[in-house]
């Protein structure tokens, strides 16, 4: 890899401190598909990424689920055009996949007020899937909102501003391969 400071994904940027490298993620990422492969024996499972944050750890994660399985993604939008989220949760992009019957596995890529997941929860629990789990890569523990676990979880992340491995900020750095805090 590139000198995490000297890399030019970074836009001039340089890393205050690399939360997760590529190596422990990828590590990590391979257990957690041995755990979800281990807990769904039997039945129809859809993993549902949430987008745009989702989409290089569900690509990762899915090639190390050893069963059968579908996929599908989700875009919600909590915050129309104000700064600070309305608390309400629009599906912008409802998957097209019938819900009804089967495991959904839920993907987030951190949870953070875990307002969105709580309000997406509640939507897709509507639709009489046979489960309905999170699997997320972070979470910041900070999350009052969210009454449900997060079944399968990356990591306990710490409480700055990440980016990388889909994590953006203002849409730059998602194809970043590791997790840093910027300066
Ligand atoms: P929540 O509904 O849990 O408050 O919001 C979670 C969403 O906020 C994540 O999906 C992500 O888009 C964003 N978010 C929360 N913390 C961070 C962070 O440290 N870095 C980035 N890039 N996004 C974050
Ligand atoms: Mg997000």
């Amino acid at each position: 890899m590139t000198a995490p400071t000297a890399d030019p994904r970074l836009k001039g940027r340089s890393v205050k401190r690399i939360a997760f490298s590529e190596a422990t993620i990828a590590r990590r990422v391979r257990e957690l598909g041995a755990e979800i492969t281990a807990a769904y024996p039997d039945g129809d499972l859809l993993v549902l990424g949430l987008l745009k944050g989702s989409f290089v750890f569900l690509a990762d994660l899915v090639r190390q689920i050893e069963r059968p399985l579908q996929v599908d993604f989700l875009v919600a939008s909590s915050y129309g055009d104000a700064m600070v989220s309305s608390g309400k949760v629009n599906l912008v992009y409802d998957p097209e996949t019938k819900l009804e019957g089967k495991h959904i596995l839920l993907v987030e890529d951190i949870v953070d007020s875990g307002r969105t997941l709580q309000q997406l929860l509640v939507l897709l629990g509507k639709r009489q899937p046979r489960s309905l789990e999170i699997c997320a890569l972070l979470h910041k523990h900070i999350a009052t909102e969210l009454h449900h676990p997060t079944k399968f979880l990356g990591f306990d992340a710490p409480n700055e501003f990440l980016v990388g491995y889909g994590l953006d900020h203002a849409e730059d750095f998602r194809h970043v391969p590791y997790v840093a805090s910027l300066q």
